[in-house]
Order: C-alpha cells, then sequence, then structure tokens
C-alpha cells in the first residue's frame, strides 16, 4: 500500500487533475489565505523568505543540508529561516513568511507518512515576547483556521470523510520530562536529554483525541538559538504542538537566545563551526532585541486538516526522501 502510493509520486504529472487531488489544493488554498487574514488581524507584516544563504539552520535532526557552489563559495538551501528572522525582528515587531525549506531526511522516513524533503513553513516572529505568549497565538491561529474552513469547506471535508473539530482551548501542556514518563508506561524509553523519536512521537499523538503542547526541552536535545531558562538551567523556553490522531509535531518554536556571548558557547557546545556564522554572529555583536516565534509546516497543516494518511497527498509536486519525482 505504502509503496503503490509511493509509486504514484513518480507520476505526479499524469495524475495531478484527479479529482481527490484537486479538492486538497483547494483546501490548501485557502488553509494559506486563512493564515494570512489571522496574521494581518493580529499586526503581522509578511516578508519574503531566503532561498539560499552563507547558512542555514542547523536544529534539523537526521536531515542533511543541502549545498550549492555559489560562485565559488559554498551557499546552503534554507532548512529553516530561523537566523534571517531574528534580523528581521530589529524591523517589524511580528513578521512572518510563507518560507521553503529543503532538508535531505533520511529514506526510512518515507514510513513516518510526514516527512517531505521540500516543504513549506509558516515561519514567525514576534518581538519582546515570552514562549507562552507564542503557545498562545498557536492555538487562537489553529483554531481560527480550522473553523473556517469547516464554515468554507464543509462538503469538502465530507467528501474525504474527514470529522473534525474545532479544538477546546487551552490545549493540553506536558512538560518535556512528563512525556518521557508517559512513553515509558508504554514501554518507550527515550533517554533524557534527547529528541523524542519519530515513533515515540506518534505514539503520543495517537492516545490523544486534541492537540497538546509538549514544553521545554532540555538543551541538548535543540538548536543553539532557544533560549535556556534562567532559574531551570538546562531547560529551553520552548515547545512543539502535536496533532492528536497520530498526525505528529505540528510546530516548534520558542524564545530566542540573542546574546552574543551565551550564542557562541552554545554553538561550541553543541559542536557547530562558529566561523560559519559570520554574518549571523557580526548581527549578535551589534546587539538585537529579544523575542519568539514558531514555525508551522503548512503540507503538515493540509494533512491534518483533510485527515490524510501521507504527508506527499497534501503538496502539488510532492518530494519524498530517496523517490525521484517531478
Ligand atoms: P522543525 O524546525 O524541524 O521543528 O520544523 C518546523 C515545522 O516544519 C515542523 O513542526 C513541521 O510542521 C514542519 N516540518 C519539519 N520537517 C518537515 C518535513 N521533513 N516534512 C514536512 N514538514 C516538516
Ligand atoms: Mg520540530
Amino acid at each position: 500500500m505504502l509503496y503503490d502510493s509511493i509509486d504514484m509520486l513518480r507520476k505526479r504529472h499524469l495524475l495531478i487533475n484527479k479529482p481527490e487531488i484537486i479538492r486538497i489544493l483547494k483546501i490548501q488554498d485557502e488553509i494559506v489565505s486563512q493564515i494570512r487574514v489571522f496574521l494581518k488581524k493580529e499586526g503581522f507584516v509578511e516578508i519574503l523568505a531566503p532561498i539560499i544563504g552563507p547558512v542555514t539552520d542547523p536544529g534539523i535532526r537526521d536531515a542533511k543540508q543541502v549545498s550549492i557552489n555559489y560562485y565559488g563559495t559554498e551557499f546552503k538551501v534554507m532548512s529553516s529561516m530561523i537566523l534571517y528572522k531574528q534580523m528581521m525582528i530589529n524591523v517589524f515587531p511580528k513578521v512572518f513568511a510563507l518560507s521553503p525549506n529543503v532538508r535531505l531526511e533520511p529514506t526510512e522516513t518515507i514510513k513516518t507518512r510526514r516527512h517531505l524533503t521540500e516543504f513549506r513553513q509558516i515561519d514567525l516572529e514576534v518581538v519582546n515576547a515570552t514562549y507562552k505568549d507564542l503557545i498562545d497565538l498557536g492555538e487562537r491561529m489553529l483554531c481560527y483556521v480550522i473553523r473556517k474552513i469547516k464554515q468554507k469547506h464543509g462538503k469538502e471535508l465530507r467528501e474525504e470523510r474527514r470529522q473534525l473539530e474545532v479544538p477546546r482551548r487551552p490545549f493540553k501542556r506536558y512538560e518535556y520530562r512528563e512525556v518521557l514518563e508517559i512513553l515509558k508506561n508504554f514501554g518507550v524509553n527515550v533517554e533524557y536529554g534527547s529528541e523524542i523519536p519519530w515513533d515515540g512521537e506518534e505514539l503520543l499523538s495517537k492516545i490523544h483525541r486534541e492537540p497538546f503542547w509538549i514544553m521545554e526541552f532540555p538543551v541538548t536535545a535543540r538548536g543553539f538559538y532557544y533560549l535556556e531558562h534562567e532559574e531551570k538551567p538546562g531547560i529551553l523556553r520552548d515547545f512543539d504542538l502535536l496533532y492528536p490522531e497520530g498526525f505528529g509535531e505540528a510546530i516548534s518554536g520558542g524564545e530566542r537566545e540573542y546574546r552574543y556571548e551565551r550564542v557562541v558557547n552554545r554553538m561550541v557546545k553543541s559542536g557547530e563551526n562558529v566561523a560559519d556564522y559570520g554574518w549571523y554572529l557580526e548581527m549578535l555583536k551589534n546587539g538585537i532585541l529579544p523575542s519568539a516565534g514558531f514555525g508551522i509546516g503548512v503540507e503538515r497543516l493540509t494533512r491534518f486538516i483533510c485527515g490524510l494518511e501521507n504527508i506527499w497527498d497534501a503538496v502539488p509536486f510532492p518530494k519524498v526522501a530517496g523517490i525521484y519525482s517531478p
């Protein structure tokens, strides 16, 4: 079944006008429009996302970055625009972009059904905000979009046989360490300090009927740009949102470390080559404002809203690890 469906990816150019695909793309168009409406009402300015640059987000787990030869120097294709959001927050207090990302995910991610190698995030950042402010924003945004899609595309959701409710707020909030306990009770042992593995994430998602947050990951599990708690050393002021019903991670975000010395320290500890981050470190040395933000994957949101088995049905030109397709 999985491999039949992957085979169809290679024939996308012949299948793109199937009614099922058209239906999903119409819903996706509305999802993106409604996120824009919501964020504009909240006072956000939309900026154009970078596609390439000297460095990009290293916090992408087991995925590999893509390099290009840029007139004789190495450039990266954006794995996420986090470093650029920190630049823009000094210009506009609330910014967002529809940001394309490329990550060469390991081939076993085909089996998660939620990993693409090319995807988009609505990536946003708010000056002087706390991670709890962003949790609140994320909940309101998700509920707003679901409500609008139900109103405007009830017919299409019924055709997809998707039963979708607007979640109740506030969503449940766990701390990372609580989640390790839950997983342990299901026989999944995750070492404190590491990322939650994909099957653990799916299990947690399956046992929930409503979206829920996981907050305060350990510093060793995440990128150097998340802010550490003053009063809880080793713990970050960050969060993930997980969809229920097995759909897995929706959002990652948090408060940012913005102080030059501390960032360098964190880079060294996480094994980054400080010299690669020239413009970014120069910017930090010059001083930037504190901020918090998050990214929500557009294809994953579409998959969840439409109730799709595979993420590759939630994008017009899907790219899946190891598969050659248009
Ligand atoms: P991350 O920076 O890895 O936390 O990614 C931010 C968000 O982008 C995630 O919460 C997902 O919604 C989405 N995302 C990350 N990696 C992928 C992927 N390989 N395929 C599709 N969506 C992704
Ligand atoms: Mg994440």
